[in-house]
């Protein structure tokens, strides 16, 4: 049976990423060793390490006024990092629009005075607040926002404009559709939704918003410790990072993002599409915040809710569950899921409502 894998994260990777890695993993390019037992220093690997850095700059059309860096600690890391590199000036503004960004707006509490500009727990975050009417603060060292919000399916569809840079947790929504990184003063991202395997960290930072930390900010979560070694200060995750180059080099191959932009369009329209015909599931966000990853979804009661996800796992579609704090259903159609895979799970779907009307 075909098995569709709608997992939050960490979720499926492309098929022909897979079957490179495997076709490689005794011996990468015939060298007779695995990219798990390379040198770090070795001419092979730094190929590697090159080539994904470069692919990546190419992809997201990054400038020479930005480190893009390879780290670990996932993004939840970055919640700590984040503020003890920027926080020179001792203040930050957050927009909180889901369990992620309130994390990191807790976590960068304890490092200086952090505002709350605006939150959408009122409407248990299935909406953006409008942009537009966001009030920042004078003399902030950053404004944080979260683009893409993995566990209520919500996206901004327009960044804020503050008087200090903007930094952006884009883990779930990373090289799914074009963002101008001219905006940002830092974009970061766990690889484990839509690039590779857990276990990496995707930081590009603006040259420029290096150079101060808080005195107290450890050697490991200075941006410039692995600004300055081309992310080679210490171990970085090697294989991981050799994935994420497998990736990038699909995407390429697949036209770029812009040309994976429009995909992603057209996937999520057929099941929001198809949600929104129906009238036996529902989907709670806002039709002009929603997002192209993450769609969760709900029957008309709990207990056929859960018998959604049991029956679609007989079927070969699994993962669907929706996070533990929301409940319902949560279909991830990130860069790796085929339009196939969706329409797979609309058919189910379909048969689903007809037997249970
Ligand atoms: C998954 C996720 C995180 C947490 O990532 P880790 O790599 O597990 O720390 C943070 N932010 C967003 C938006 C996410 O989707």
């Amino acid at each position: 049976m075909k098995v569709y894998n709608y997992a939050a994260g960490p979720s499926m990777l492309a098929e022909e990423v897979k079957l490179e890695a495997q076709r490689d993993f005794l011996s990468y390019n015939n060298s007779g060793i695995s990219v798990t037992e390379m040198s770090h220093r070795s001419k092979l690997y730094i190929e590697i390490h090159t080539e994904a850095e470069a692919l990546l700059r190419e992809l997201m059309d990054i400038g020479e006024d930005y480190y893009v860096l390879f780290l670990q600690g996932g993004a939840s890391t970055q919640f700590e990092a984040v503020p003890l590199n920027l926080l020179s000036k001792g203040k930050a503004d957050y927009v909180v629009t889901g369990n992620f960004a309130s994390k990191a707006y807790k976590e960068a509490q304890k490092y200086g005075d952090i505002a709350l500009t605006a939150s959408s727990k009122d409407k248990n975050h299935t909406y953006i607040p409008n942009v537009d009417d966001l009030n920042f603060r004078e003399d902030i060292d950053y404004v944080h926002i979260t683009s893409n919000n993995t566990i209520f399916g919500t996206r901004y569809t327009k960044w804020p404009t503050p008087n200090a840079p903007l930094v952006c947790d884009m883990s779930s929504m990373i090289l799914s559709e074009v963002v101008d990184v001219n905006r940002f003063g830092i974009i970061y991202a766990g690889a484990q939704k839509n690039i590779a395997p857990a276990g990496l960290t995707i930081v590009i930072v603006k040259k420029s918003l290096i150079g101060n930390p808080l005195p107290i900010c450890p050697t490991m979560l200075r941006y410039s410790t692995q600004a300055e070694k081309g992310s080679l200060y210490n171990t970085p995750p090697c294989f991981d990072i050799y994935m994420a180059m497998l990736t990038f080099r699909r995407l390429k191959k697949l036209g770029g993002i812009a040309a994976i932009q429009k995909v992603n369009e057209y996937k999520a329209g057929l099941l929001y599409d198809f949600i929104d015909n129906s009238n036996f599931y529902k989907n709670p966000v806002v039709p002009a915040d929603r997002s192209l990853m993450n769609v969760p979804f709900t029957t008309p009661t709990t207990e056929l809710d859960a018998q959604f996800v049991s029956e679609a796992t007989k079927n070969g579609l699994v993962a669907l569950g929706g996070h533990r704090s929301v409940g319902g259903m949560r279909a991830s159609i990130y860069n790796a899921m085929p339009v196939e895979g969706v329409n797979a799970l609309i058919d189910f779907m379909k048969t689903f409502a007809h037997n249970n009307k």
